[in-house]
């Protein structure tokens, strides 16, 4: 059976002192009020104009994100390949409306596009939907409310921008991932992501969407998706999350008065989670499926099923993602063992990835849980090394 617990494998390419370091950060986001404490302090810091650089870049910034632009990610980006991981660069900045901001981003994701296209260790671009318009349009489109004229001209620069994104990745034969975010902005996102995967994926997938499990309506979405696309005889291009906001999804349908979007427990998202890995695998002749998860029992059922199904490792319709920095046993072991497996490595001046690391920060605190199986894998490796030498 497939194990992950290969430390030498998960860690080959971090040296001594990077083990080091990684245990020092996960040690200190392992308290909840550390973790609270340095949120506040960066806000702090923020809003009077402190630099806060030197404290961030060597520290969670380095761990957890590839560089500042494209070009500081190239090292990481080769380390990656030397252990037959895959990369995805993820321009990172977030909670950014300005027209200024929205054409920085339309940059930045182009250039990964074209960078994807020339480096053999790059399979995907990636890109966040809310980089590209309003929150307020994409909530209101999603809403269905009226629209005033300047709105609908938003709505329609929105479209556009998607559009040339999806048409460069299909240019340059590149698929792309749009992530998921907030539910009330996803009905706007998901119209525009199934007219460009209409457009660009009748020969191969090309635009992928992205299903967040934690919501109660996404296994039927996922079955819909499927049969619109059998129907206008396109393929079907589908990552799964199970999905990073609960929490501010939860406190929004209360203080709105709406049902609650998400899943009323951890099994039935994990339920559904691993049946759109079932009904994937089971429809592979329309659908390609990009598995984005830390757990290691959906990273494992997923390889399970490919077995069953007589699915080659190292079939291009199936991929693995885990998040640069984090579940390097998951990654490294799986493509040790011959699988598709990439890396998700975010990048962005280290002021705007803030919330992207406070995001990384909070889920990795001792009450999400993610911290005492980092810690104790790494402090495994550190004394297989000891041993060793
Ligand atoms: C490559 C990659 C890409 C990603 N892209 C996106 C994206 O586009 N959009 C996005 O939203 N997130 C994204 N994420 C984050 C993802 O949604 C999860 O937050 C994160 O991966 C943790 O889930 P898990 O499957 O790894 O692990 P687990 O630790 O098994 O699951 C934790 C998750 O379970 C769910 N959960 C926890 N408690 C409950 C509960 N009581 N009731 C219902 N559900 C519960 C929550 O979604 C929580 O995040 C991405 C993650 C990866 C690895």
């Amino acid at each position: 059976m497939l194990s992950f617990d290969n430390t030498q494998i998960a860690f080959a390419h971090r040296s001594d002192r990077e083990l080091q370091k990684a245990y020092l950060l996960f040690k200190m986001i392992n308290s909840n009020a550390l973790v609270s404490f340095g949120k506040n302090l960066t806000n702090i810091a923020l809003k009077l104009h402190l630099p806060i650089d030197w404290a961030v870049k060597p520290t969670i910034f380095s761990h957890f994100v590839g560089g500042k632009d494209i070009d500081e990610c190239r090292k990481n980006v080769r380390l990656l390949e030397k252990a037959g991981v895959k990369a995805i660069l993820d321009y990172s900045v977030e909670g950014k409306e300005s027209l200024a901001d929205i054409n920085k981003a339309m940059d930045e994701t182009l250039r990964t596009i074209n960078n994807a296209a020339k480096d053999g260790n790059i399979p995907f671009a990636v890109f966040k939907p809310t980089a590209f318009t309003t929150h307020s349009v994409l909530e209101k489109v999603s809403a269905k409310m009226e629209l005033t004229e300047d709105e609908e001209k938003e709505a329609e620069n929105f479209r556009m921008r998607i559009e040339t994104l999806c048409r460069t990745a299909f240019e340059n034969d590149i698929p792309i991932l749009i992530d998921a975010e907030d539910s009330w902005f996803q009905n706007f996102i998901d119209e525009v992501v199934y007219h460009n995967m209409e457009k660009f994926n009748k020969e191969k997938p090309i635009v992928f969407n992205t299903f967040q499990m934690y919501r109660h309506d996404r296994l039927e979405s996922l079955r819909q998706a499927y049969k619109t696309a059998a129907e206008k005889g396109y393929y079907l291009g589908a990552k799964f999350v199970r999905g990073a906001y609960m929490e501010k999804e939860r406190a929004r349908a209360i203080q709105m008065g709406y049902p609650d979007p998400i899943q009323p427990d951890k099994a039935s998202t994990d339920r559904d989670y691993n049946a759109a890995l079932k009904f994937c695998i089971e429809h592979l002749d329309r659908i390609s499926l990009f598995n984005g998860t830390h757990n290691e029992y959906s990273s494992r059922y997923m390889t399970e099923l490919m077995a069953e199904h007589g699915v080659a490792k190292n079939d291009k319709r199936c991929w693995f993602s885990q998040l640069y920095g984090m579940s390097d046993h998951i990654s490294f072991n799986l493509a040790s063992e011959g699988y598709n497996v990439a890396k998700y490595v975010p990048f962005g001046p280290v002021k705007s990835v803030l919330p992207y690391l406070i995001r990384r920060a909070e889920e990795n605190t001792s009450v999400a849980g993610q911290t005492g199986r980092e810690l104790s894998l790494i402090t495994k490796e550190k004394e297989r090394r000891k041993t060793k030498s």
